[in-house]
């Protein structure tokens, strides 16, 4: 095939939107080059369990160039891409050009801390491996320093784990970490007086799970009562300086008054995402979290050969709501792309991307998740059943799936968690 004549279609990020794009133009007459600053393909809902010392980074996480390596008409990259010249039509990425007639933006999000800028120094985000495992090493090196600390209150703020933001990310972590500590933990350290644990959510509006139906929030509240998550409502978190949460008010917390802080020597921020850097240097509109606005076609304004998709691309739903930043928009999304890089190939007329809600889902910990499929809401064993086989159906690759089954089988069983491993960073 000759490859020098074929359209040559860029695609920046093998996160879910880009991958996906990738595999959907796998017999189209176009040479692809993918550029992504990692080397492999990160299945991120999964982060949390790394974090919680449930899964390797290996587990959860696929080599690119063995995910392509059948795939003849493309050419993976590792490299940032710095900027993009919309009008050359071409980007820069580890010091080269690489021009392109179509590109196809799927760079993703980063954490969004509100300008929060001492929780952004002191405190942990589930984004990349990287924070991940340093997460894992923080929270498992507190319960050491909190076995031979002989000061009690030194001793409960190691002990002092808050989680800020009820969003999924937020309660998966809480309810896990919740059980990190009394199934695995006790065990660890039995002579220590575990029930100086606290597992704090901090959530800003009046409910965890907002995008879910009441029922699930309600039922969210209370799984993770049951494992002794204490949930503060309405409460803001002003500031944080590695020792110390300081919250606006003390919302629906009677024992928090406005101002109040509690000492915590750990803090997960899982309250916001926003677009990835790269967007804020195209110099185009962009809406809320720096996202940036797409024609329903996915492609840029004035700039038809660009398909922006994923956690990067605003657009709004029939009913005027922004679309999640969720996997299932970006693969879909990725679809529509592909597709729409085919009609334009063709000549034919562009469609426009319409997305299909495939349910709610989020686990709490062992035999406890809240799901909303087909329309029906539900909780308990029955929805964490589903939870692990999506999972593990998602992940790439056989021997992920089998060795993350394995995993967790171990764990359920076994009620431990293996990968206490702390490592230097
Ligand atoms: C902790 C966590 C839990 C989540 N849980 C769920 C869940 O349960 N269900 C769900 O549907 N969604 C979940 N999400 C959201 C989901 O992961 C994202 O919506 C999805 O990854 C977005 O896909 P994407 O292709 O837009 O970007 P990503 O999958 O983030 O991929 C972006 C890629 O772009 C690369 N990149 C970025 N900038 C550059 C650059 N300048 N140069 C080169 N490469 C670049 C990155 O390295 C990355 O590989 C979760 C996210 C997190 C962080």
């Amino acid at each position: 095939m000759n490859t020098q004549k074929l359209p040559h279609v860029v695609i920046v990020g093998a996160g879910f939107g880009g991958l996906e794009t990738a595999q959907r133009l796998r017999n189209t007459p176009v040479q692809i080059t993918m550029i992504d600053r990692q080397n492999y393909h990160l299945f991120q809902p999964l982060l949390y369990q790394v974090a919680i010392a449930g899964l390797v980074p290996s587990q959860i996480a696929y080599p690119l160039r063995t995910i392509f390596r059948k795939q003849k008409n493309l050419t993976f990259q590792m490299g940032e891409v710095t900027s993009i010249d919309l009008d050359g039509r071409y980007i820069r990425s580890n010091g080269s050009v690489i021009a392109y007639d179509y590109l196809v933006l799927s760079v993703g999000g980063q954490t969004n801390f509100f300008g929060l800028n001492a929780v952004e120094e002191h405190g942990f985000q589930l984004k990349s491996i990287e924070s991940a495992t340093g997460t894992r090493n923080h929270l498992l090196r507190m319960f050491e320093r909190a076995s031979r600390e002989v000061d009690p209150e030194l001793r409960k703020a190691l002990l002092t784990f808050v989680v800020v933001g009820g969003g999924p990310t937020g309660v998966e972590t809480a309810g896990a970490l919740a059980e990190l500590i009394t199934h695995v933990m006790v065990k660890d350290y039995p002579q220590m007086d575990l029930s100086e644990v606290r597992v704090l959510l901090i959530e800003a509006t009046g409910s965890v799970m907002a995008a879910y139906p009441d029922e699930l929030r309600n039922a969210t509240m209370k799984l993770l009562e049951g494992k002794n998550v204490e949930i503060l409502l309405n409460t803001r978190l002003t500031d944080y300086n590695g020792r110390r949460i300081t919250l606006a008010d003390g919302g629906q917390t009677p024992a928090l008054a406005p101002g109040a802080s509690v000492d915590a020597h750990t803090l997960i921020w899982t309250a916001g995402v926003r677009s990835a850097e790269i967007t804020d240097r195209l110099g185009v509109q962009q809406a809320a979290a720096g996202r940036v606005r797409v024609e329903p076609t996915l492609q840029l304004p004035q700039h038809p050969e660009v398909f922006i998709i994923g956690d990067a691309a605003y657009m709004e739903d029939e009913k005027g709501q922004p679309l999640p930043m969720l996997a299932t928009v970006a693969q879909q999304q990725a679809k529509t792309a592909a597709r729409n890089i085919q009609q334009t190939l063709r000549g034919e007329k562009l469609e426009p991307f319409r997305y299909k809600d495939p349910g709610l889902l989020a686990t709490i910990g062992r035999n406890a998740a809240v799901a909303r499929i087909w329309g029906l809401s539900f909780s308990g064993f029955i929805a964490w059943v589903i939870w692990v086989a999506l999972h593990i159906f998602r992940l790439i690759g056989f021997r992920n799936r089998l060795v993350v089954l394995i995993n967790w089988a171990w764990d359920y069983f076994f009620y431990d968690n293996q990968i206490r491993l702390i490592t230097k960073e």
